[in-house]
């Protein structure tokens, strides 16, 4: 006879509970003869009461408690470093993940919003030429439990007293690269017992993966869309968002519109403004004939210097051009206002830089 424990017997770490699903924590406890119930008593507690620790959920049974730690992990990925910009309207926050990796996220409170900007990678693959991230290369990809972490760990920093804040899916990382694990998390946030993230807060901004937007169009949720479009000839795109090469404008702007018309939520579309190369009159009328031809806003962002690339921002006359040749051509445009570019937290400026504790 073996010596060696039968596999039942051999300790397993339990999963994130940051990463399960009410569904797949009801699971888990069933297989330890547990009624679904306790799955939302659970998330009530770490969701709501944004407790960390088995031993204060009272109205637990104390052998749950004790044994909660086969069940899921409470551990929550150490928050590293947290830089808070001039006005202290923008937060980076660097978080170490269990095998050293490190993701960044960034809050940012205006008056009339607190936003967080999440991560869903490590780095990206998709080596757009004017972001930093880019310029990593992808390392992984983020699990939904970490993308959770995210939230949680700008949700503390802010002291949960806005709970109505947005996310947006616009940090390290092409979201629709790692497909089921930002859904995943998506469906985890949207939870009524959870956080109770309504998914007309929740956006997803994507380079322009085409079989995936046309995928996210048919999950049943309302979610927002932002697509990164930056240029309007398949010439130029092809140099700036090289996705573009296996799918041009024509097929991706087919597959904004029908996102929009089966969500019926407007397309975000995304225009990073680069002097000299995507900034001139033409660019504007194809952008706002493109923008005519679905339901969709633009907004405008001034590029962010990255360094390392020679791109430059537009000053901010040739910025309002752009804008007030658009206004009376697209149906709604707005200019991102630069946020955090001096603690390297402004879009495509994640990857890295001034992230040192
Ligand atoms: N990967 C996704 C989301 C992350 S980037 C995407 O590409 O859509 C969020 C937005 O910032 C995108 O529109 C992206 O193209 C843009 N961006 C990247 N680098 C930038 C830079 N240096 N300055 C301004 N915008 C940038
Ligand atoms: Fe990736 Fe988006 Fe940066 Fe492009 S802009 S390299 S898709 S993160």
């Amino acid at each position: 006879m073996s010596s060696l424990p039968s596999p039942s017997f051999v300790p397993h770490e339990a999963p994130s509970f940051y990463g399960l699903t009410r569904a797949r924590l009801a699971e888990r406890l069933a297989e330890r003869g547990l009624p679904a119930y306790r799955a939302g008593q659970l998330f009530s507690w770490v969701y709501h009461k944004r407790l960390r620790d088995a031993e204060g959920m009272t109205d637990l049974p104390r052998a749950l408690r004790r044994d909660l730690v086969r069940v899921c992990d409470l551990r929550l990925p150490r928050t590293l470093s947290v830089r808070a910009s001039r006005q202290q309207e923008t937060h980076k926050l660097v978080l170490e993940l269990e095998d050293g990796a490190r993701v960044e996220c960034v809050s940012m409170r205006t008056a009339r919003r607190l936003t967080f900007c999440l991560s869903s990678q490590i780095g990206c693959a998709l080596r757009c030429s004017f972001c930093a991230t880019g310029l990593m290369g992808l390392k992984r990809n983020l699990r939904p439990e970490e993308i959770v972490a995210q939230v949680i760990a700008m949700g503390d920093l802010h002291g949960w007293q806005d709970e109505r804040f947005n996310i947006v899916f616009m940090g390290m990382g092409e979201p629709l690269a790692n497909y089921h694990a930002v859904l995943e998390a998506i469906r985890i946030l949207h939870d009524p017992q959870g956080l109770n993230l309504g998914a007309r807060r929740i956006t997803v901004s994507t380079s322009g993966l085409v079989p995936q937007i046309a995928q996210l169009a048919e999950e049943g949720l309302q979610l927002g869309l932002a697509v990164s479009l930056h240029a309007t000839t398949d010439a130029l795109r092809d140099q700036l968002v090289p996705v573009n090469r296996r799918w041009p404008l024509a097929g991706l702007l087919a597959a904004a519109k029908a996102y929009g018309q089966r969500t019926g939520r407007r397309v975000t579309i995304e225009y990073t403004l680069i002097a000299g190369v995507n900034d001139g009159p033409d660019d504007a009328d194809r952008l706002a004939a493109f923008a005519r031809e679905l339901p969709s806003k633009i907004n405008l962002i001034p590029y962010n210097p990255v360094p390392g690339l020679s791109w430059r921002r537009p000053g901010p006359d040739a910025v309002e051009a752009f804008a007030a040749r658009l206004y009376p051509r697209a149906p709604a445009v707005t200019v991102r206002q630069t946020m955090g570019d001096e603690i390297w937290a402004a879009c495509g400026q994640l990857g890295g830089l001034g992230t040192e504790p």
